[in-house]
């Protein structure tokens, strides 16, 4: 219909057999498991055919960086939009609605998606293939059935908590989830995804509710948005131990882009630096006159700018690192990439945005992984658990 269903003139055909990194990137499926570019969508009205000045997502930016599918996260705020209760299930109703339209409006560049075929097929027809997970159980409203609703609508992930624990599954970022697993609600609401063929999503659950999920699944579990914290002690991040379980399940650890998740320190820094901004943070908030969302995009705006300005770069490299780390303790099968993008206030300095993604497969290539491992961790390895959590 337009130029932005177009490859960019610079990039390979996906049937060039050279060994050009980029070559071997348009190759791959490539799949990201986890976005926020859904909120854009919602909240800003955000068309994505154009190519955004601000953000690491659009459709332009994602063909340049030869992206094939997205998962977009569909995450309901719970301290603006409650942890359950009709509000709650309204924000991820229309989220869910904002990806359908997305594939509505410009089928010449999105289709929606639920299965592994789907977005094989999507991908030999030349598009981009739109998929969903929701972000913490909140919308589920602690009801069973509603994960079948969920299901219906296309949903095909969901983790139990963000960063608020929720009666029934504790997070890694509140007190209380330290010391909450799964209780028996949770462990029916794991047992009900298994049975749809939804994946469980570990990321941002704490340690106990983790383990809880591992020892009820009896399907592949999913980390889509997480690092090592061999590497970078923070409490989202995985331990060596949670990463051997889960590849146990026969899953994959799709490590995040975020720094604060992959490079050690910089989560100290970004503390301090938070406490030095946080009267401008709170002013940008209040000159906001807008709903809690638009108050909350103030916010983040003041943070974006000063963690540019003041935190040290990291790049695509430290990533690797947490890939090398999953593939030397479980193996190549077990390890993939969730981006965050749009839900981050800061980027490596080399992966800023979608566009930038060849980048990735150019390290890893420079590491000595073959193209056979580059196919695995960018997209294949998500395939397989698709295929084998819907059986
Ligand atoms: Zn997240």
């Amino acid at each position: 219909m337009n130029n932005t269903s177009a490859p960019t003139p610079s990039a390979p055909a996906a049937n060039d057999k050279s060994n050009d990194p980029l070559a071997i990137h348009q190759r791959a499926i490539v799949i990201d498991m986890h976005a926020d570019t859904t909120q854009r969508l919602l909240d800003e009205n955000a068309d994505l055919a154009q190519r955004l000045k601000d953000g690491h997502f659009d459709s332009v930016r994602a063909r340049e960086g030869g992206l094939d599918a997205q998962f977009f996260s569909i995450w309901v705020e719970p301290e603006l939009f409650g942890g359950g209760g009709p509000q709650a299930m309204k924000r991820a109703d229309d989220q869910i609605a904002a990806v359908h339209e997305l594939a509505e409006k410009h089928p010449e560049t999105w289709q929606f998606a639920t299965t592994a075929s789907d977005i094989r097929r999507i991908v030999a027809a030349g598009k981009l293939a739109a998929l969903t997970g929701l972000e913490g159980g909140y919308a589920i409203d602690e009801k069973l059935e509603n994960i079948e609703r969920y299901y219906k609508l296309g949903v095909r992930y969901m983790s139990p908590a963000w960063s608020v624990s929720t009666s029934w599954a504790g997070s890694s970022g509140d007190a209380v989830g330290a010391k909450r697993g799964l209780n028996d609600f949770g462990k029916q609401v794991v047992r009900e995804m298994n049975r749809l063929g939804m994946m469980v999503d570990v990321s941002h659950v704490s340690d106990p509710t983790f383990w809880d999920i591992v020892n009820t699944s009896t399907k592949p579990v999913i980390a889509t948005h997480s690092g090592c914290r061999a590497l970078a002690n923070v409490p989202r991040n995985l331990t060596d131990d949670m990463i051997k379980a889960l590849a146990k399940t026969g899953g994959v650890v799709n490590v995040i882009f975020y720094p604060e998740h992959l490079e050690p320190g910089w989560n100290e820094k970004k503390k301090k630096l938070d406490a030095e901004i946080a009267p401008r943070v709170q002013r940008a908030s209040e000159e906001e006159k807008g709903d809690g969302a638009h108050k909350k995009m103030a916010r983040d705006a003041v943070r974006r700018e000063e963690y540019a300005k003041l935190l040290p770069p990291v790049t695509v490299s430290r990533l690797v690192d947490h890939i090398d780390h999953v593939v030397k303790l479980v193996g190549i099968d077990h390890a993939g990439i969730g981006s965050d993008f749009d839900g981050v206030q800061s980027t490596l300095s080399d992966l800023a945005d979608v566009s930038q993604l060849p980048n990735l497969t150019r390290e890893l290539l420079r590491r000595g992984y073959s193209e056979s491992d580059v196919d695995k961790i960018l997209g294949g390895n998500m395939l397989r658990v698709m295929e084998e959590v819907q059986k």
